[in-house]
């Protein structure tokens, strides 16, 4: 039987591209994409013909088997999004299940993904972290999922719609306190930029801007996890039992 790779395209500039991307799109039997109009630009960047099929939120469920129908038939089939690595807020978990499911052989391609680019270089600690995926639309859902993860020591990194950003950086600095955080926008693009700066900082500015293009928005994790923090608190610790003993 046939493969399915799970191939990362670049979330911007199309230079961001593997050798070893380029070789499987260009000997995949199928290419299934997100959106095919989208991908096309891509493949005649790199002068890359082969047949695309859509693979997307509203037809995931049927083309899943359709997809692994011919996986299993011996079709090398190729699975990229409109940006970065397939499944990560984007479909292709369905797909990868699917595979699974029928025994079949599934190999990632690495490459871009927007959170890990905009973590290395948010100059928040990158030693463990929590990927929260798009927070919610809704303010009250949205604190809901904040308060989830207040406690959690690890830097927070949440994709977030331009229009929502402001809203956002006041839910999170209302829920999990003053922070440091970094805005990433359009990472690898033109317009690039990352801003650095507390919560409050942040929230300011962007409620006064209006904002447009990609997000990714990186938040440190609660301040009593930080070694000062700890420290103080083996210290009180320390002190309360001396006080019962
Ligand atoms: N699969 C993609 C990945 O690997 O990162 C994510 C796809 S998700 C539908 C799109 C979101 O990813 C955007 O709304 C934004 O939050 C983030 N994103 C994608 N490209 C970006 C970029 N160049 N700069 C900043 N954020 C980006």
């Amino acid at each position: 039987s046939g493969t399915l790779y799970v191939v990362a395209t670049p979330i911007g500039n199309l230079e961001d591209i593997t050798q070893r991307a380029l070789r499987v799109l260009a000997e995949a039997d199928l290419i299934a994409c997100e959106d095919t109009r989208h991908t096309r630009k891509l493949l005649a960047h790199y002068r890359i013909e082969r047949p695309t099929i859509s693979y997307h939120e509203h037809n995931e469920r049927e083309r899943a088997e359709q997809i692994a129908d011919r996986i299993a038939a011996g079709e090398q089939v190729a699975l990229v999004a409109d940006a970065g690595t397939p499944a990560i807020s984007d479909p292709g978990y369905r797909l990868v299940r699917e595979c699974l499911a029928r025994g079949l052989k599934v190999v990632p391609v690495p490459g871009p993904a927007a959170f890990v680019a905009a973590l290395v270089a948010s100059g928040l600690p990158t030693d463990q972290f929590f990927f929260g995926g798009f927070l919610p639309a809704k303010s009250h859902a949205r604190r809901a999922r904040l308060m989830e993860v207040r406690a959690l020591a690890a830097t927070l990194i949440f994709y977030e719609a331009p229009h929502r950003l402001a809203a956002s950086l006041a839910d999170a600095r209302a829920i999990l306190g003053e922070r440091q955080a970094a805005v990433a926008r359009e990472l690898t693009k033109l317009h690039e930029e990352i801003a650095r700066g507390s919560l409050s900082e942040l929230a300011q500015r962007f409620s006064r801007e209006k904002t447009r293009g990609e997000i990714v928005l990186v938040i440190d994790r609660a301040e009593a996890a930080t070694e000062e923090e700890l420290s103080r608190h083996d210290d009180l610790a320390a002190a309360l039992e001396r006080k019962i003993s």
